[in-house]
């Protein structure tokens, strides 16, 4: 393994996007640093970890600042962050922080536990030194009002009682591999708008909207509910033990499109090849290999 085959790919989520081109930019910044910083030799953990922060921090994204807010107005934020050879952190739920996916990180690497959730994730973030942070924007406050006036597809019993559209994309995901052959994952949402307070999506799983193995790393987006039924990540990662990251991507996505599942993945496996797909409108998402970017905006589905 050598710097040609260093390599990251990201998402900003799958659904309907209006500003494809904020999505780009955002997208393209976050992967030429996480590539700088692997062709530098940095690890892939910490070159996911960048992306994603850099990713979280842009409020185009429905992930740390800008996250969709729950039918009661509240960011409640999954992340999960996996790497090849089985370690995890997670948390679900978590409030008031700027980077839930730096506080999954602390998850994995400070205690002995897996997943974090709600309350408790907050308290391990204060004690971990991360500072009370509000990361609900105007723009957030108004997606949910134009929810309420329409109705969502993958909420309907709460649309019956609350007359909550469109599921709007901006979840994100960072999958990479060092010049070491180490491969990490990451995936952040802010979840769906106008779901329940306390509900729990599929980022901050392993398995469902992340996961690594020796075989590679993944990182799914779409609709939290189907991508835990199906196990998505797992599915993908399952897969790619026998076939390249793009063949293993197509076969799961091709199931999850007879389900109707409207859901994407990035992965890439252990020799460096990239996969990506979704059976959603749209998914933004770009990657950088042998030196040379792309972005879901340089060519249409
Ligand atoms: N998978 C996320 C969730 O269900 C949302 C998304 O990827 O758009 O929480």
């Amino acid at each position: 393994m050598d710097n040609r085959t260093v390599a990251i790919i990201c998402h900003g989520g799958a659904g309907t996007i209006t500003e494809k081109e904020d999505y780009a930019r955002g997208l393209s910044e976050a992967i030429e640093e996480g590539y700088r910083l692997l062709r530098q030799g940095a690890p892939a953990l910490e070159a996911v970890l960048r992306a994603v922060v850099m990713l979280e921090d842009n409020p185009v994204f429905n992930a740390g600042t800008g996250s969709s807010l729950t039918i009661d107005e509240v960011a409640e934020m999954d992340a999960g962050i996996m790497t090849q050879h089985g370690r995890f952190g997670g948390v679900i739920c978590i409030r008031n922080v700027k980077n839930p996916v730096l506080v999954a990180e602390k998850v994995m690497t400070e205690t002995d536990h897996l997943i974090l959730a709600g309350d408790g994730a907050i308290r391990f973030a204060r004690s971990m030194g991360f500072e009370d942070y509000n990361p609900v924007t105007e723009k957030a406050k108004r997606r949910l009002m134009e929810l309420r006036q329409n109705g969502s597809k993958f909420f309907p019993r709460l649309n019956q009682r609350l007359g909550i559209t469109e599921q709007k994309s901006g979840t994100v995901g960072a999958v990479a591999i060092d010049r070491n052959g180490n491969i990490v994952a990451a995936t952040s949402s802010g979840g769906i708008a106008g779901r329940m307070t306390g509900r729990v999506g599929d980022s901050g799983i392993p398995g469902a909207g992340v996961f690594a193995s020796p075989a590679g790393g993944v990182s799914c987006t779409g609709h939290g509910e189907e991508i835990l039924r199906m196990l998505l990540a797992r599915d993908i990662g399952e897969r790619r033990k026998t076939l390249p990251a793009q063949t293993a991507v197509t076969l799961a996505l091709s199931e999850a499109k007879r389900k109707k599942v409207l859901c994407g993945a990035i992965a890439i496996d252990a020799r460096g090849g990239i996969g990506y797909g979704y059976t959603s409108p749209d998914m933004a998402y770009g990657y950088k290999a042998a030196d040379r970017l792309f972005l879901f905006t340089d060519s249409r589905k």
